[in-house]
């Protein structure tokens, strides 16, 4: 009898673990991948992907309102949002399809259960109460939100239940100003919601740049969200059919649902990880190397558990590599710099490389390149809006070591500014780099006045 039922288990059926369960597989690796909720993880469930097509039909107000400068009149539009949540469902459920195909193409088994790790080499499916013998295990299994301890805390929602609600919220609270604070409350602006954004900082999202901070404040404000700075949600009480959030302040605000976005926490607990002896970092993530092996030898971790950079196309190279390094010969290692990430705010932001206070920490000397400009369509749209553009460079080498952008598309063009800025492309290469007319991304070829 072998010693080892399979050669890798993998805790978390995610976009990190599937990807390492296949590549592992192609490497000939006999391997079995547990999850126990949907096969697909946070990215394609209740996270990144659903966002995505709220996001999308979110953004039509907008341009339902911009419409008439160019000469339309749209009347009648009506939202429903039943009809957005069953046609997000039905497009999850053909993804989650896609990637149990995937699995099974390449004889990974998929045991529906929540797993636990009993001994370095050993992991029990709850369900069923099996042990499974493996030579290696990695653990995928993510983060959850957290909600606040607060008084009423069981009235607030957090992102999970967002995507599942029953009907769109007419007022919303929104505490947090991370990221999924900043991007829900956005799109349940756009969908028509009345949105009260309320975050303990003086800015929301702390690690940008703070012009791109400030500007996209400014531009939701502008649009007619409440964002209030410098206060927190201090309790939630139910009133009847609706909510009221008090805030630090004690003002009142009267919602339908209160959402908590304040953060997420690595899935470490309960898991038997330390009693087998691997060790978490001071956030409680699974502590790792380079390689993303623990402290134990046989057991690895990647994506979200282990709280590098909690992106999904990080715990997906990170997945690779893994695989690659254990299963295929070919050891390598994830690259986590200028990784570029995007906000899908209204306007949306790009961003790879660094801000400019990070580059100053770093003690380089900078040349700062900074445009707002009203973008074409607004000039028929009407709308009060810019975009920005700034680009952080070293002064000495004349590398770019950051592009921030704030407008339509920021993403898009943070994808491809990331291949100049993964390059060490001088700000020279993008000033020989002839502009495409009329686009916006045009403006960051032709930055030509330091700030
Ligand atoms: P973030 O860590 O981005 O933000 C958490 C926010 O909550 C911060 O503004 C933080 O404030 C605030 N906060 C933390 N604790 C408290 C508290 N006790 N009371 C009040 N406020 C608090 O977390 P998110 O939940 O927004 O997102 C989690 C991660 O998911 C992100 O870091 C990102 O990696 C990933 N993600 C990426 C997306 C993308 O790429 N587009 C989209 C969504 C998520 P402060 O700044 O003061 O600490």
């Amino acid at each position: 009898m072998a010693e080892y039922d399979v050669d890798l288990f993998v805790i978390g059926a995610g976009s990190g673990g599937v990807r390492a369960s296949r590549v592992a597989a192609g490497h000939g690796a006999r391997v079995m991948i547990a999850e126990e909720y949907r096969v697909g993880g946070t990215c394609v469930i209740r996270g990144c992907v659903p966002k995505k097509l709220l996001v999308y039909a979110s953004r039509f107000s907008g341009e339902f309102e911009d419409a008439a400068g160019f000469g339309w009149t749209v009347s009648g539009a009506k939202f429903d949002w039943p009809t957005l949540i069953a046609n997000k469902d039905k497009e999850i459920a053909r993804l989650e399809a896609a990637y149990r195909a995937n699995l099974a193409r390449l004889s990974v088994e998929i045991a529906e259960t929540r797993a636990i790790v009993e001994d370095a080499h050993t992991i029990r499916l709850l369900k069923s109460g099996a042990r499974v013998r493996a030579e290696t295990i990695l653990l995928a299994n993510g983060a959850h939100p957290v909600l606040p301890q607060i008084p009423g805390a069981e009235h607030a929602i957090t992102s999970n239940e967002a995507f599942q609600l029953k009907e769109l919220p007419r007022r919303i609270v929104i505490q947090g100003g991370g990221y999924i604070a900043v991007e829900f409350a956005c799109l349940f602006h756009g969908l028509g919601a009345d949105v009260t954004l309320v975050h303990r900082g003086d800015e929301i999202l702390r690690g940008f740049d703070d012009d791109v901070r400030r500007h996209l404040r400014s531009e939701m404000v502008g649009r007619g969200l409440k964002v209030i700075l410098g206060q927190t949600v201090a309790s939630i009480e139910k009133k009847g059919h609706s909510l009221q959030a008090t805030l630090t302040n004690g003002e009142c605000h009267p919602a339908d649902q209160v959402m908590s976005a304040i953060g997420r926490v690595p899935n470490t607990k309960n898991m038997g990880l330390e009693e087998v002896g691997v060790k978490s970092n001071a956030g409680g993530a699974v502590a790792v190397d380079e390689y993303s092996q623990s402290s134990v030898p046989s057991i690895y971790a990647i994506g979200d558990v282990t709280n590098r950079l909690a992106l999904t196309p990080v715990a997906i190279r990170e997945g690779h590599a893994f695989a690659d390094t254990v299963f295929g010969n070919k050891p390598h290692k994830a690259d986590h710099d200028n990784v570029p990430s995007a906000v899908f705010s209204e306007p949306e932001i790009g961003v790879v490389g660094l801000s400019e206070m990070k580059a100053r920490e770093k003690g380089f000397a900078l040349d700062i390149y900074r445009e707002q400009f009203r973008p074409m369509k607004a000039t028929l749209s009407g709308r009060a809006t810019s975009m920005l553009m700034k680009l952080v460079v070293d002064r000495a080498s004349e590398r770019v070591l950051g592009v921030h952008i704030v407008g339509e598309a920021a993403a898009e063009m943070a994808q491809l500014a990331a291949i100049a800025v993964k390059m060490g492309a001088k700000k020279s290469d993008f000033d020989a780099t002839v502009a495409l007319h009329p686009t916006a991304a045009e403006e960051l070829v032709t930055l030509h006045n330091k700030k």
